[in-house]
């Protein structure tokens, strides 16, 4: 392919219509490419089965997979499974319903514990080279032996170790003669390394833990620098893209392969990792909001999880449009929650079907409308796509509207509803408010209001003016409904940095979920799980899974517009 041709195209899955220069990595490829270093692009994915993914995962996967995409070539989704202290079957299934519903296709599924025979392979020729030892010093002394930025380490007592020595040292690590953390596998590579990762790093240490995979089958198990490269070249990987941190790992990733005989040779390369306001992604945060029961669980529609964000009612579409909007750099940077918001906001303004909800619904009375009569008002489906068509909504004597949308003692520049004030009821006719009844507390309970039959549709004949227009549900055709209003979990901006001596926890939203019972129109009785809603005036909603026929649970997914920046000014 033409890699300019590459490079321009905005019509790939990944690149969500979203035009732009390409990116550091896009002009490292091309230029592979070109040089013929590269004949096809080979990325990968690497999750970790140890929690669910989140939206800095689908970042990752955006862009591996956009880039396989964009070149031609292929993506794989690889398990990172060398740790079976902290990984799980369960996150593997889910791992892979969350990257294909984010619509990528991985050419192979593959997961690291497949490799560990060839993984101990190298481990041996590392050892039979010289280059690697078994070392008895506990993990206090290997650390403390590393030494500093400004000072060399300190040659471990095991170093000069023989080579027959160190592979009956290692063949009996892995037979299981020793206990966990008596001895470590490191390369032998220089303990005045001015790259600490340089000094003699850990490549295998004991664990007699069984594996989601492999069961019993290993008791060393292999670190994440030493396996990683290999996973790559054994899996024909062009391009290991991984982030920032990762970047002082580079000379060992790079020293690993150089000193094996590898089936290939690939390259790794850093990019800064997504960082989102108002919440936490690292995964320890996330699985302890999870197990601490501060969420629902791992789908919680609060969480920056993908599953997640898929209960609240995103779309794959707008989470790629969003990581290709992001853009890929080397700097680390905050990307406000906000333009996440608004990417979705946008999309579903443009394809989410109208309906009229009351979420804390106060009765109204038309007390000059017949008892029996029911009429049908015509409403748009979608008014910024007419091929959405229209549907008919139900109205009668008895309404439901917004006990919001009246005030007894209106404030200044309150358009709604108030004693003698008219407004207008959505499609419908233009009422006035002529009585409020309350009970015994003094609390409204019902408002007697007139229609003036004159108004069919909304105008009135003699042009009078009526700012206000309230929406609406029939309280004879209402279906009843569990609304579920979210808000950010955190109210701190940078979770990444808090003060002095806080946990996450002292920065929990304690309004982060308000449960409405609400009434709807009649559609929403047998809505598709799948249907994405404008509740007028009230925002984006999605059907929630807790859903019974009896009653529908809706999750807000976003509001109709940011209302967040006022409400943090009110609140500071
Ligand atoms: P944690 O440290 O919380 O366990 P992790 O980053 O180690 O998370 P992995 O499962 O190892 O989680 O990540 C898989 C891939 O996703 C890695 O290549 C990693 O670089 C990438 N990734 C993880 N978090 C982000 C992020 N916030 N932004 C971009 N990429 C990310
Ligand atoms: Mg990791």
């Amino acid at each position: 392919m033409d890699v300019r041709d590459a490079e321009r195209r905005t019509d790939g899955l990944f690149d969500a219509g979203v035009s732009r220069e390409p990116n550091f990595l896009e002009r490292i490829i091309a230029d592979d490419l070109s040089s013929g270093r590269v004949t096809k692009v080979i990325t990968r994915f690497p999750p970790e089965p140890n929690g669910h993914l989140h939206i800095g995962h689908a970042k990752s996967i955006c862009l591996n997979f956009g880039l396989a995409e964009r070149f031609g070539g292929e993506c794989n989704l690889r398990f990172d499974d060398t740790n079976p202290t902290k990984e799980e079957t369960e996150y593997v299934e889910a791992i892979k319903r969350d990257v294909a519903w984010l619509g990528a296709s991985w050419a192979k599924l593959t997961y690291a514990s497949d490799y560990f025979a060839r993984f101990y392979e190298w481990a041996l020729e590392l050892v039979r080279a010289g280059k690697a030892y078994v070392d008895f010093q506990t993990p206090e002394e290997i650390r403390k032996n590393r030494g500093t930025l400004t000072e060399p380490g300190t040659d471990s007592p095991d170093r000069n170790t023989s080579v027959e020595e160190n592979l009956a040292l290692f063949e009996k690590m892995r037979r299981g003669d020793f206990a966990d953390g008596e001895c470590v596998l490191r390369a032998k590579i220089d303990m005045a390394h001015p790259n600490l990762n340089m000094r003699d790093p850990v490549l295998y240490r004991i664990l007699h833990v069984a594996h989601h995979r492999t069961g019993d089958d290993w008791c060393i198990y292999p670190m994440y620098d030493f396996a990683h490269g290999y996973e790559d070249a054994i899996e024909g990987v062009t391009h290991s893209i991984c982030t920032l941190e990762f970047e002082d790992h580079r000379p060992l990733y790079d020293w690993l392969l150089d000193n094996v005989s590898v089936p290939s040779r690939p390259h790794q390369y850093e990019f800064a990792r997504l960082n989102l306001t108002y919440t936490v992604m690292s995964k320890r945060h996330l699985l302890e909001l999870v197990t601490t029961g501060l969420v629902r669980g791992w789908d919680d529609p609060r969480l920056p999880t993908i599953s997640g964000l898929r209960r609240r009612g995103y779309t794959p579409s707008a989470i790629r449009r969003f990581c290709a909007l992001v853009g890929v750099a080397k700097a680390n940077s905050m990307v406000e929650a906000e333009y996440l918001e608004s990417i979705l906001r946008d999309e579903l303004n443009a394809t989410a079907q109208r309906v009229m909800v009351v979420l804390r619904p106060l009765k109204m009375v038309l007390t000059n409308y017949p008892e029996d009569q029911v009429e049908e008002f015509e409403a748009e489906n979608n008014p910024e796509d007419p091929s959405a068509g229209r549907r008919t909504v139900p109205f009668c004597r008895e309404l439901w509207i917004e006990r919001d949308d009246f005030e007894e003692v209106p404030p200044k520049g309150f358009f709604r509803l108030s004693p003698g004030k008219e407004v207008r009821l959505k499609h419908a006719y233009l009422v006035t408010c002529r009585d409020v009844i309350k009970d015994a507390e003094g609390n409204v309970t019902e408002l007697h209001c007139t229609y003036d039959p004159a108004t069919r549709g909304g105008d009135a004949p003699d042009g009078r003016k009526v700012k206000g227009t309230l929406h609406w549900v029939s309280a004879r055709h209402a279906v009843p409904l569990e609304v579920r209003l979210y808000d950010r979990l955190f109210t701190r901006k940078d979770m990444s940095n808090l003060e002095e001596g806080k946990s996450f926890r002292d920065y929990l939203n304690p309004d982060s979920l308000v449960v409405c019972r609400s009434f709807g129109e009649p559609l929403l009785k047998n809505a598709d799980p799948e249907a994405r809603f404008q509740f007028l005036r009230q925002g984006y909603f999605c059907v929630d899974p807790d859903s019974t026929p009896e009653c529908p649970v809706f999750n807000r997914t976003v509001s109709l517009k940011d209302s967040w920046a006022k409400e943090v000014r009110k609140r500071s």
